[in-house]
């Protein structure tokens, strides 16, 4: 239920969803069986935005994005986007994932297909876009990635680097209203990290409004309008990344920030 944005009572109003965000969750809640896993996890996500959630493994980072996607069911709460509540029972899943682009740390490109082939699948078949336009659009978004040259290859032929960034392009070319990253540099060789991160850097700088999460704290320092450290089910603290990662004010966060500089 929606709560009136200044409805005069403070507590709920504090509370209440702002409508004018890209994505807003309020009291996030998800379990599966017996491990509750988010508690009550409260995010705003305002356009242009790029938020990035820290934390340890089996925290619920990976979770909280496929909340977000409706790959899973919340239990309670709220999850706001583009001013419609997505949570609500009568919302087509299948119409909201079309509006925001997800890249998981596993590319899942279909081998059989070229690269622009992979790129323009779902133009194609989710949004109905002609087959010269989806090439069109798709070869502009492999020219913005730096593969323009790989439109015809296959992605085995790609390194990982290459093929993460063809699928961020999969992600892209339907112009998302967010795009959810899920350790989208964990699976790749050392040196083919940075490529992928410079991409990240370059669409953000465009104004893309991002959710990700990372291990890459440099990259996170970097891009970062807000970091957000998921302890015990809930955001345990949350603030710029100078704050966050440079002044942490809380000591789960030092722990943890301390182990990873190991
Ligand atoms: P993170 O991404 O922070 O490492 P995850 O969101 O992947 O954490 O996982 C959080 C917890 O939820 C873990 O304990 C994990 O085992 C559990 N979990 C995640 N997805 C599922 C699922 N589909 N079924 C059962 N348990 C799950
Ligand atoms: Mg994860």
């Amino acid at each position: 239920m929606n709560v009136p944005i200044g409805s005069g009572e403070p507590d709920s109003s504090e509370l209440a969803p702002d409508l004018s965000q890209v994505l807003t969750l309020r009291g996030v809640r998800k379990s599966f069986g017996s491990n509750l896993v988010l508690r009550s996890v409260d995010l705003d996500v305002a356009p242009g935005e790029c938020v990035v959630l820290i934390g340890a493994s089996g925290s619920g980072k990976s979770t909280l994005l496929r909340c977000a996607n409706l790959l899973e069911v919340v239990d309670d709460g709220t999850i706001h986007f583009a001013g419609q509540e997505i949570t609500h029972p009568a919302v087509d899943a299948d119409a909201v994932r079309a509006r925001m682009g997800m890249v998981f740390q596993s590319y899942n490109l279909f081998p059989h297909l070229s690269v622009l082939g992979n790129v323009t699948l779902a133009l194609r078949k989710v949004h109905r876009v002609p087959a010269s336009e989806a090439e069109q659009r798709g070869l502009a978004m492999l020219e913005r990635v730096g593969l323009a040259d790989k439109a015809t290859a296959r992605p085995d032929d790609l390194s990982g680097g290459q093929q993460q960034r063809v699928a961020i392009a999969r992600a892209m070319v339907s112009n998302p209203t967010v795009l959810l990253l899920d350790e989208v540099t964990s699976a790749l060789d050392p040196e083919l990290v940075g490529e992928v991160l410079d991409l990240l850097t370059e669409l953000k700088a465009e104004g893309v409004t991002m959710v990700l999460n990372t291990h890459e704290m440099g990259f996170a320092r970097e891009v970062a309008d807000e970091v957000c450290f998921l302890h015990d089910g809930v955001v345990h603290e949350r603030g710029s990344a100078a704050e966050v990662l440079g002044a942490p004010q809380q000591e789960r966060t030092q722990a943890f920030l301390s182990r990873l500089r190991l």
